[in-house]
């Protein structure tokens, strides 16, 4: 699911951008973390505790590293990058710096006025990747904002009525919201926007208390299996590839042995310009001593960015979803 504004012509463009990028064994994504600071009170992840001084040592000139990259696709992600006053001036420079380049910005959408919305659209992001877990208050617990899950499903179609055609939900699939991804689903087809599922880890903090258990395999298999049905019948609402997917279940048993490719086509830039191979490890150095990663052997998480690097190219498959 691509953002309303490109159109079909432009798929040649990226695709050949990909295979530049891949030729010369460059990242396909960068991943800007422009802050750790987090306003949200998750009980997996905790980027909220980072010290609100950290503010000081925050960097502005993502534009100087997307130029040097000129990566095809760039996110903007956090902690919450929302709570950053200059994201807008950090976008357009982004923007600016790159050609071809399809933006994308997660956050959690507490504070996503429509308004605000808008500002960062102008801004140059072309798709707004909100968090959402489950449809009801269970997401407001999770993430210790009250109101959230409704707050989002009331924007999302505020945001299309005013033109921002770019809008996914980003879920993740947790031992409790197993019964929540074909609504999820099927609530972003109703409101046009698209969903990418990712499997949780405990790699964050250690909290287990959301790993899918051992007793809920095959009640995993079977909701798979709607998904990838879903997929089959309504192109262009989950934006995972059909590998990943399928590829879950064996990661949840246990059969998964395959090195981790991350940091190959991904990386990660910190807010302090440090780049590292993805989220949950420390960074490396500055982002000018990136040289490549070597694939690690790590298993500590199943990822949607870490299965899609793995996921062979299946060209019709994602010609497909893409074209729709
Ligand atoms: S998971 Fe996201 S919303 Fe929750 S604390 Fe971490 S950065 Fe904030
Ligand atoms: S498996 Fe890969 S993406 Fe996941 S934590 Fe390990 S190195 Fe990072």
């Amino acid at each position: 699911m691509l953002s309303s504004r490109y159109r079909p012509w432009h798929v040649p463009i990226f695709l050949g951008k990909y295979a530049w990028l891949r030729a010369r064994k460059r990242p396909v994504l960068l991943n800007f973390e422009v802050t750790m600071r987090c306003n949200a009170r998750c009980g997996f992840c905790d980027y909220w505790k980072t010290p609100a001084d950290t503010r000081d040592t925050e960097i502005a000139e993502f534009a100087a590293i997307a130029k040097e990259f000129s990566p095809m696709l760039i996110t903007f992600t956090g902690g919450e990058p929302t709570l950053r006053r200059d994201l807008e001036q950090i976008v357009a420079a982004v923007r600016k710096s790159v050609r071809y380049t399809y933006v994308q910005l997660i956050t959690h959408g507490g504070m996503l006025s429509i308004d605000r919305a808008q500002s960062l659209w102008d801004a140059g992001v072309d798709q707004f990747n909100i968090s959402l877990d489950y449809l009801d208050d269970r997401h407001d617990n999770a993430r210790g904002i009250p109101g959230l899950a409704e707050k989002i499903l009331a924007l999302v179609p505020r945001m299309r009525d005013v033109g921002i055609g770019g809008v996914r939900f980003n879920t993740v699939i947790k031992r409790d919201n197993l019964d929540q991804l074909i609504p999820i689903a099927e609530r972003a087809a109703e409101l046009g926007g698209g969903v990418n599922f990712s499997l949780y880890t405990d790699f964050k903090n250690g909290n287990r208390e959301h790993l899918v258990e051992h007793a809920q395999h095959a009640q995993l298999e079977q909701v798979i299996r709607e998904l990838l049905a879903f997929k089959q019948q309504r192109r262009g609402v989950i934006t995972n590839s059909d590998y990943y997917l399928e590829q879950i279940p064996r990661y949840v048993r246990g059969e998964m042995t395959e090195p981790c490719q991350s940091g190959r086509t991904t990386i990660h830039i910190d807010p302090q310009g440090h780049v590292r191979r993805c989220p949950d490890f420390a960074p490396d150095g500055p982002w000018q001593s990136y040289r490549g990663y070597q694939p690690i052997d790590c298993n500590a998480c199943y990822y949607a960015c870490r299965g899609e690097a793995q996921a062979p190219l299946r060209l019709m498959s994602r010609i497909r979803d893409v074209m729709a």
